[in-house]
């Protein structure tokens, strides 16, 4: 981005300090705001840029996707339950990784605002670094763990802007997960994991039977020291102390009420991706319940397995719906912006628009643009 003074009709900070600048302007130096306030105040501190009547809001977080599935865009039908599909990702893991699927999408979404996007590590990762790099978009790299322990992870090194994530509790030992969430605590990281997106996943824990476990066990993805605990699977993450401020868990699809008391009193925040819900058949999520309960909710895609594309605003626009019409814009924003920067541990360059952070910025698009 070039140096100078942007002016833009209105700008949604997301700073609670000053959420709301009218005829703003922000200067940028090396791609940092140095500035932040009315065009007035600034004006003649650097070459203008006038942006016109557009409304501003921080760069987008999309808080869950799989870029190494990315070449899957338009393979896998519609609805087929989680069985089936994941069956088709089974039948299709050989086939070569495209990039260009990967590049036309994340381009798409870059002229759309977005500027962070969190993925979950499946390889093809130098391709995926370069293709964000080119972009100018940054990555949060989960390490997706699952399995029984392998090695000692006390000795884990990781760079910044990635930490470890558990595929699944159906997937893992239960030790292990404890083991990985006690790493990212002692280091300060964020953890993830997906919790409660498939129908069958709570009669699993419950009791260790229904199709769903059938289909883990014939796929051997079941560990072979699984025990059933006989709770939810909300309840179980709770017992292993994988639920805290710094955990973000993905879908949360298959909740009752007593789930969401557990990942409320727990701080936890929950990533919803209710396009892939919907595309894969395991439901809608609970949006209303939650934003009641005070969870902080983010938004992810998930992968091109299992959506159309990387849009974070058509993602906004299904979420909206099930939340109460009271809610305001940087209420909505709050999803795909600061919240997921909070849990990422990113707020000190992106999430909010003030003096000291990124210079990345979304054009807040309509219908939204036109809300007050
Ligand atoms: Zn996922």
């Amino acid at each position: 981005m070039h140096d100078g003074l942007y002016k833009a009709w209105r700008v949604l900070t997301m700073d609670p300090h000053e959420p709301e600048i009218y005829e703003a302007g922000i200067l940028v130096q090396n791609d940092r705001i140095v500035a932040l306030d009315r065009f007035a105040v600034l004006r003649g501190t650097g070459p203008v840029y006038d942006l016109g009547r557009v409304t501003l809001c921080p760069g987008l977080i999309n808080a869950h996707t799989h870029l190494g599935m990315s070449h899957l865009q338009g393979q896998i039908p519609k609805g087929l339950g989680f069985k089936a599909w994941a069956d088709r990702i089974f039948s299709l893991r050989h086939q070569p990784f495209n990039e260009f699927f990967l590049f036309q999408n994340v381009e798409a979404m870059r002229t759309k605002g977005l500027a962070v996007l969190t993925d979950i590590v499946g390889g093809h990762g130098e391709q995926i670094r370069a293709i964000l790099g080119d972009s100018g978009l940054t990555g949060f790299f989960f390490y997706e763990l699952s399995g029984q322990c392998k090695g000692n992870l006390t000795q884990k090194v990781l760079p910044d802007k990635s930490s470890l994530a558990v595929h699944a509790l159906y997937s893992i030992d239960p030790e292990y997960a404890r083991q990985i969430k006690a790493w990212c605590h002692s280091t300060n990281r964020p953890f993830s994991l997906h919790l409660a997106e498939v129908p069958g996943e709570n009669e699993l824990f419950i009791d260790g039977k229904g199709e769903f476990a059938d289909f883990l066990r014939f796929r051997k993805i079941l560990p072979k020291s699984f025990v059933a605990p006989g709770t939810s699977v909300v309840s179980f993450a709770q017992s292993l102390g994988l639920l805290d401020p710094k955990t973000l868990a993905v879908h949360c699809v298959q909740v009752s009420e007593t789930d969401l008391g557990f990942l409320a009193d727990s701080g936890a925040s929950v990533c919803l991706c209710p396009r892939s819900n919907t595309w894969i058949g395991v439901g809608e999520p609970q949006a209303l319940a939650m934003y009641q309960a005070n969870i902080p909710l983010c938004l992810g895609t998930d992968s091109l397995g299992s959506n159309e594309s990387l849009n974070l605003w058509a993602e906004l626009a299904v979420v909206q719906q099930l939340l109460p019409k009271s809610l305001t814009l940087p209420d909505l924003l709050a999803l795909i912006t600061i919240n997921p920067a909070k849990v990422l541990g990113l707020e000190k360059d992106f999430g909010i628009l003030a003096v000291g952070r990124t210079a990345l910025w979304a054009v807040v698009p309509k219908p939204w643009a036109d809300m007050h």
